[in-house]
């Protein structure tokens, strides 16, 4: 095994969250600091595909996914007035017989989950509390935190997400994050019984779609091409969405429909990284966004978030010097994300540029064939 004790994850998010479940269970105790000291994550929808899922399982929280999220195994294609054109079903369940081939639930429920699991592992977990400076040595690095207290590791780890602070600290010649010319819209609203599965609309000005996110409830995502980067004031939401939606029949039209005030709306501007290799500077590494940013387009931001922690405690527990398990951990997890932020960047531009829907479906087909791949 690595030197590797006593590991310091900050932020309390996917990535790091997954990483003290699994160091926990490996034997190395982990400390989490999340610099929100309420641990709230804003209330949209995400979704969760097989990969994901894998990775989920691997955490051993698939069952609680399936019974608080929801699981299928089709995606209906659909034009813009909402009529079906394809059911695209991949054949079998290529991640196994357990795991569904897609799914979408709440970020708060995903958080409840994965927070009810970290404090349940063991591993210690301070609020309200971020890194102020870091001073690395050869047999340890200390810390000190931002209320003033402060630490000895063997290990820290950045998974302080697409901002990330200790990105900052450890990497000043990182490239900047970079907006990808499209915003998100996402609303979570109630679900009817005839969606079942995702809907995707194709052919429209935008695209667009709904995923199940519980029993009763689905989102609705759309990607709107905005390239002067606008504000869109909060208080406009329900109105600037409406007006995205105007074109679109079927659910999506009704949707539009019933957006008020009280509707629950989300948008954020998309941007993306990739942090050229490796991924660690002498004790400190970096997972999750804060080292690979993606836009949503192959809804993968999560799994490899879950991913990176598996590999990296996996990593972390073999005999093998830290230097040599960090190499290898950049190593195994660098063209699979480079992958991912890349062809999801790509998805965004075929959008923008109204690219044939042919296309757009091959890049996505062949992006999520290799994510079924193992890890
Ligand atoms: C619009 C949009 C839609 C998306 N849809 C999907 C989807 O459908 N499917 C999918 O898989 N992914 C999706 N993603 C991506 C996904 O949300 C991210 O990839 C994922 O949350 C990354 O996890 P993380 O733990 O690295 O970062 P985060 O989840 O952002 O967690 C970072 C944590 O660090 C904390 N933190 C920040 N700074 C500090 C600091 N200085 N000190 C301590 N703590 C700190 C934060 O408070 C937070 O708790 C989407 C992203 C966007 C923007």
């Amino acid at each position: 095994m690595t030197e590797i004790k006593r590991v310091l994850i900050a932020g309390g998010g996917i990535a790091g969250m997954a990483l003290a479940i699994v160091l926990e269970r490996a034997g190395i105790a982990a400390e989490i600091v999340e610099i929100d000291p309420d641990w709230r994550v804003y209330g949209a929808g995400i979704t969760i595909t097989g990969p994901t899922l894998r990775a989920l399982d691997r955490l051993g929280l698939l069952d609680a996914v399936v019974d608080e999220g929801y699981c299928y195994d089709a995606t209906r294609i659909c034009d813009i007035d909402g009529t079906v054109i394809m059911a695209s079903r991949v054949s079998g369940r290529p991640m196994g017989p357990r795991i569904f081939n897609s799914g979408g639930i709440l970020r708060p429920v995903l958080h409840r989950i994965l927070s009810a699991a970290t404090r349940a592992s063991g591993a210690s977990v301070r609020l309200g509390v971020g890194i102020a400076a870091i001073e690395q040595a050869d047999a340890a690095v200390s810390i000190r935190f931002t209320d003033g207290t402060a630490g000895t590791f063997d290990l820290v780890v950045g998974a302080d997400g697409i901002q990330s602070r200790l990105r900052a600290m450890l990497f000043p010649d990182a490239p900047a994050l970079a907006f990808t010319g499209q915003g998100c819209w996402r609303a979570v609203v109630p679900r009817p019984a005839a969606v079942d599965c995702a809907h995707v609309y194709v052919g429209g000005p935008v695209k667009a779609g709904i995923t199940p996110v519980s029993r009763d409830e689905m989102y609705l995502f759309l990607l709107q091409h905005v390239p002067d980067n606008p504000r869109m004031p909060e208080e406009q939401w329900p109105k600037l969405l409406a007006e995205q939606l105007r074109s679109f029949g079927g659910a999506l039209g009704a949707i539009r429909d019933g957006l008020g005030a009280s509707a629950r709306i989300n948008y954020r501007p998309l941007e993306k990284l990739l942090l050229p290799q490796p991924w660690h500077r002498g004790r400190a590494v970096l997972i999750g966004d804060a080292a690979h940013a993606t836009t949503p387009h192959l809804a993968s931001g999560a799994g490899l978030a879950v991913e990176d922690a598996l590999v990296l405690a996996e990593l972390l527990a073999a005999d093998v010097a830290l230097d040599q398990a960090l190499r290898r951990f950049t190593a195994r997890r660098y063209e699979r994300c480079r992958m991912v932020v890349e062809n999801s960047v790509r998805l965004g531009e075929l959008e923008m540029s109204r690219a044939p829907a042919q296309q757009q479906a091959e890049l996505q087909r062949a992006s999520m064939l290799a994510l079924t791949e193992p890890i």
